[in-house]
């Protein structure tokens, strides 16, 4: 994977062949992740998403065996030792559902937030890491990152 990875007009991209390793992808950014960072994740239903959400959680220090989709929850928390990831699913929200969840005071406050389905809320910020996730065929997924803190690559 480390191989692939390059730096694409901007953004950095890498492949992966599997769920094991697009959440090795997120695991590594959520290394470099602090409290306060936002990272809003875009992609199809299936993508990857919370694959990679997962593996942040294992980034940050947090225990995955406790990341579960929030598809039903819609916020979910996992405390590291240093900061908390609050994961939240905003895909079967409508907008004034979402304009009701409190996300600004979410992502003003020092946890570290990652939003699925984040093109849903209008209100993001734009002081964010956005990760895109896409079908390559198979089990094979394209992950790009944009903003993120340099040291990922
Ligand atoms: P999303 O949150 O984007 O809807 P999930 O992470 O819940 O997606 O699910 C991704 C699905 O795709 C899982 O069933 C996973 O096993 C499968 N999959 C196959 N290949 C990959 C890959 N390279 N990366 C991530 N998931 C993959
Ligand atoms: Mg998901």
């Amino acid at each position: 994977m480390t191989e692939a990875r390059q730096k694409v007009e901007g953004k950095r991209q890498t492949e992966t062949a599997s769920e094991a390793e697009t959440a090795a992808a997120g695991e590594a950014l959520g290394r470099h992740l602090r409290a306060g960072d936002v990272v809003l994740l875009y992609g199809d239903l299936g993508a990857g998403k919370t694959a990679f959400v997962r593996g942040m959680a294992r980034g940050i220090g947090a225990n995955p065996d406790e990341v579960t989709s929030p598809t039903f929850t819609i916020v979910q928390e996992y405390a590291g030792p240093s900061a908390t990831l609050y994961h939240v699913d905003l895909y079967r929200l409508e907008g004034p559902e979402i304009d009701d969840l409190g996300l600004e005071d979410l992502v003003s406050g020092d946890g570290i937030v990652a939003i699925e389905w984040a093109e849903r809320w209008k209100g993001r910020p734009d002081d964010v890491t956005e990760v895109w996730i896409e079908d390559a065929g198979e089990d094979r997924r394209r992950i790009r990152v944009n903003g993120l803190p340099q040291a990922w690559l």
